[in-house]
Order: C-alpha cells, then sequence, then structure tokens
C-alpha cells in the first residue's frame, strides 16, 4: 500500500510526485515506456521549461482561468521553477519574450533532473501502467485498476493525465474518462495553441502559401465585428490557413466563438498609420505601387494586397482606389473556418470544471482522496512555458499539501 499514487508522469505528475516523496511512500504510474513524452517536445525539443515574465502579467498569459492557479503560484511559481533547476546543476537561459530554456539546448536535461529528483526521493515508477478505472466506496477511491486488471492501492491519488493533444505522447484524454467515472464533470474541450483553417479563395489557390509576414497585428472579430483578441507577432500562410504564433494565440477565441466563419482583421503594417501610409504612397507618384511597397512589405505580399494595381503608378491612382488599398494593407479581412484537429494542438482548452476543485490543495471536492495537477483540469495558456509552469504549480500543490 502506498501513500500517494500519482497517475501520469508528465510535467504535473513527475512534480507532484517529487514533492509528496519527501514525506510519503509514493508511486508513479506512467502508461508508456518512459516519462515527460510531452515536455521533451516543447521549445522545439529545447523544453520552454518556464517563462521569467513577473507573475501577474504571467497569469494574464493563462487565458484560460489563470486566476484559478493563484494559490498554487504562490507556492511556487516561475522564479521557484527556475531556481528548482538551477540548484539542481541545470542552468536555464532566457530568450525573447521571458522564455527559459536549460543552457544545454536539450530538453533531455530537464527531464534528466527531474528523474534524478524521483530516484532520489525513491517514488516508485511504474512503466506500462495505465490506468483504467477506480474501485470506489462512498467518495473514497479504494483502488485503482490498470490495463492489465493488476490493482494498486494508495491512500490519496493524483490525477495528472495532461489533456488530448498531441495523444502519441500518452496525453490522450484518458484522464477525462477516469475523471467522469468518479462524478466530475468534463467543460468542452476544444484546441488550443493550433493552426487556422481557411476557405478563402486565396487560400484555396494558395496564393501566399509558405509567406510568412513578421511583426503584424491579426484580431480576432466577433460577430458584431469588434476586436476579441488582438495579437501582435508573427503568422504564416499554408496551404490550409495561417499558423505561426500570432494565429495559434488567436486559436482559442476564434474556436470558443463556435462560429462556422470567423472574420479576422490582419495589419500587415501596424506600426504605420493610414495617414503615413498615405503619404509614402504620395511622396513617389512615378513609381509602381509595388515597388513602394516592397520596401515595408514582403514582395509577394505586396503584389496581392495591391491588386490588379501592383504595376500601376502611385499618381494614377484615384482616391478611392488609394483608401481602398491603404485599408486592405492595415485591415485586411479574411475567414476562417475552424482549426487543425486537437490532436495537432499544443494544448487542450476545457478539461475537469474547476467548480469541483478547490484551488488552494487541489483536491477534488467529490472524491475525499482525489487531487489533480496538470492540463487535465480546465486551464490553458499560451504556449511560451507557461502551460508547463502551470503543470509544474499545480503539481507542487498537490504533491506538498498532502
Ligand atoms: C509540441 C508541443 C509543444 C509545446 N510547447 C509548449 C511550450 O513551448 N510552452 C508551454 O508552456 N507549453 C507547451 N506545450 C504544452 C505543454 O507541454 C503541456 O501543457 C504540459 O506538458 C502538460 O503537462 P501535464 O503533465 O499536465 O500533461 P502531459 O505532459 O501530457 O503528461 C501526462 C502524462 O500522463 C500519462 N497518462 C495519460 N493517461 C494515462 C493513464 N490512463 N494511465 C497512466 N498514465 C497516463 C501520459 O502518458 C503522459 O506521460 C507544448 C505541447 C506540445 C504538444
Amino acid at each position: 500500500m502506498f501513500d500517494i499514487a500519482v497517475i501520469g508522469g508528465g510535467s504535473a505528475g513527475m512534480m507532484a510526485a517529487i514533492h509528496a516523496s519527501k514525506t510519503h511512500k509514493v508511486i508513479l504510474l506512467e502508461k508508456n515506456d518512459s516519462l515527460g513524452k510531452k515536455l521533451l517536445l516543447t521549445g522545439g525539443g529545447r523544453c520552454n521549461v518556464t517563462n521569467s515574465i513577473p507573475i501577474e502579467n504571467f497569469i494574464q498569459n493563462i487565458i484560460g482561468n489563470g486566476k484559478f492557479l493563484y494559490s498554487a503560484f504562490s507556492k511556487f511559481d516561475n522564479q521557484d521553477i527556475i531556481q528548482f533547476f538551477q540548484s539542481r546543476n541545470t542552468p536555464l537561459k532566457e530568450e525573447d519574450n521571458g522564455r527559459m530554456f536549460p543552457v544545454s539546448d536539450s530538453s533531455k536535461t530537464i527531464l534528466s533532473t527531474l528523474r534524478q529528483e524521483l530516484q532520489k526521493n525513491n517514488v516508485s515508477v511504474r512503466y506500462h501502467a495505465r490506468v483504467t478505472d477506480w474501485n470506489v466506496t462512498e467518495h473514497h477511491i479504494e483502488s485503482l485498476v490498470l490495463e492489465d486488471n493488476s490493482i494498486v492501492q494508495a491512500k490519496n491519488y493524483i490525477l495528472a493525465t495532461g489533456g488530448m493533444s498531441f495523444p502519441h505522447t500518452g496525453s490522450n484524454g484518458d484522464g477525462y474518462r477516469l475523471a467522469q467515472k468518479l462524478g466530475h464533470t468534463i467543460t468542452d474541450l476544444y484546441p488550443s495553441e493550433v493552426a487556422l483553417r481557411s476557405n478563402e479563395p486565396f487560400v484555396q489557390a494558395q496564393t501566399l502559401k509558405g509567406l510568412s509576414l513578421q511583426n503584424i497585428e491579426l484580431k480576432v472579430l466577433n460577430t458584431k465585428n469588434k476586436a476579441v483578441v488582438t495579437q501582435n507577432s508573427d503568422i504564416i500562410f499554408t496551404h490550409f490557413g495561417i499558423a505561426g504564433p500570432a494565429a495559434l494565440r488567436c486559436s482559442s477565441f476564434v474556436l470558443k466563438q463556435k462560429e462556422r466563419e470567423v472574420p479576422l482583421s490582419l495589419d500587415a503594417l501596424p506600426n504605420i498609420s493610414k495617414a503615413e501610409l498615405l503619404h509614402i504612397i504620395q511622396a513617389e507618384p512615378k513609381k509602381a505601387l509595388k515597388n513602394i511597397l516592397k520596401n515595408y512589405l514582403p514582395q509577394r505580399y505586396a503584389d496581392f494586397i495591391c491588386m490588379e494595381y501592383a504595376d500601376t503608378k502611385s499618381y494614377q491612382l484615384n482616391d478611392k482606389t488609394l483608401q481602398s488599398i491603404i485599408e486592405h494593407i492595415k485591415d485586411f479581412r479574411f475567414k476562417v473556418n475552424g482549426s487543425l484537429p486537437i490532436e495537432k494542438a499544443f494544448v487542450t482548452a476545457g478539461g475537469i470544471s474547476l467548480k469541483e476543485i478547490d484551488p488552494k490543495t487541489m483536491k477534488s471536492k467529490i472524491i475525499d482522496n482525489l487531487y489533480f495537477a496538470g492540463e487535465v483540469m480546465d486551464i490553458h495558456a499560451y504556449t511560451g512555458g507557461y502551460n508547463i509552469t502551470c503543470a509544474f504549480s499545480s503539481g507542487h500543490l498537490a504533491g506538498e499539501v498532502l
């Protein structure tokens, strides 16, 4: 009999097991033959382990229920994560936008530190241990059942099975089914941080395929044409729609609208006003429009946005045409129709309802010896180290309070 059984050996489960095992006998159950498969993929294989920005700003980047983690962060926040690794001979470095990576530029370093800590604390790690069911009496888990029908008994349980994106990493939605069996509610599940599809003719014709635009402003509009979110970053046009950081950051806002088509507005030159743009174009009357704009935009985009006027000299453009071209550059409207499937998303939005979890302890309000950690809960964030931090912090809290 163990004191604590942690289900799922990802970021959340490993951190929970490490902290719980300081004072308890812990077993970590992982369905794969290794730990942290998803963690290894993050940051392009370099592991974007956390983000260094101040915690108030940090929480704004957890777009799905960040405030729920105030208590967890008060015990173990991004700075504690940095300290956790640095003090274990795993130096980190900061890159753009506060993103933290191991100096080694390899996720394996982070995983290896976590594994060493599990070993040091005598956590029993059981691989090929897929949990499929519970034995429950009176809101209390007596034991859990593995796929091979064996039973594991513990006094307390921490469910840290992740979401359902990139299912080959092991997180395939098992945790939702397990929580539902115990009476927990699962909120709507949908992809977050995912590329968007579009049926627009220019996408279908692959006119801009492969073209990336840097430092653009992308807005998601609602049915009243009001911006629900604005992202300043880069995008890339693909054969199916748009990808890149700005598109990914917009994705959950698009999908949350549950509309068949959602309008976006793209400002390709957010740092130049319409009046300035007019001045720039009119300052070179004898130049073809596309040649003026190519100093500011990639040539392919300039050609596309100028339409049939690409070769027209600027003095030949009447006011109405000029205004409409400027409008196109500053507020190019196109519709997106959903996204790639959840399997291809970086993060799952939705999860175990937070109404049924105590934020001070991560304890279930339904089952008296069950706790939660990580992406299995209804919490999601932008990429940039925020999701991993949510997993580490909630894992730490669940492990520490027991
Ligand atoms: C390609 C990619 C890149 C990403 N990049 C970033 C990034 O840059 N920044 C960021 O913040 N986030 C990023 N994320 C998201 C981040 O990796 C996750 O949010 C985070 O790993 C979630 O941790 P977790 O422990 O909750 O879940 P997971 O890491 O998914 O771990 C869950 C574990 O539970 C195991 N498991 C599942 N079901 C069972 C079961 N029934 N029995 C036993 N074990 C089970 C799984 O095998 C898995 O090992 C990225 C995700 C992907 C896919």
